[in-house]
């Protein structure tokens, strides 16, 4: 998994943290610890579960704090 500051990516999606919109509702490390943990670093692991998984929890997340979007695969002109 490559870590960009708050960018996570597992190649399918990446995830995005913005911590200044976060009110640390703590609904991501609930719902699903083993991506979202509180006290590893980097604190988002997506190896941690399905990329579907993933995806229906950063939609939970209140704050708007995390976002996600689908990686493009890079167009090859020849
Ligand atoms: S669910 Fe969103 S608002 Fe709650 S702790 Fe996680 S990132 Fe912050």
């Amino acid at each position: 998994m490559q870590t960009y500051k708050n960018e996570f990516t597992n190649g399918e999606i990446t995830v995005t943290y913005q911590p200044k919109k976060c009110i640390h509702a703590e609904y991501c490390a609930k719902g699903l610890s083993d991506v979202f943990r509180t006290s590893v670093i980097p604190w988002i692991d997506l190896e941690g579960a399905a990329t579907e998984k993933v995806i229906a929890q950063v939609k939970k997340c209140p704050s708007g704090a995390l976002s996600f979007c689908y990686n493009q695969e890079m167009a090859v002109v020849k």
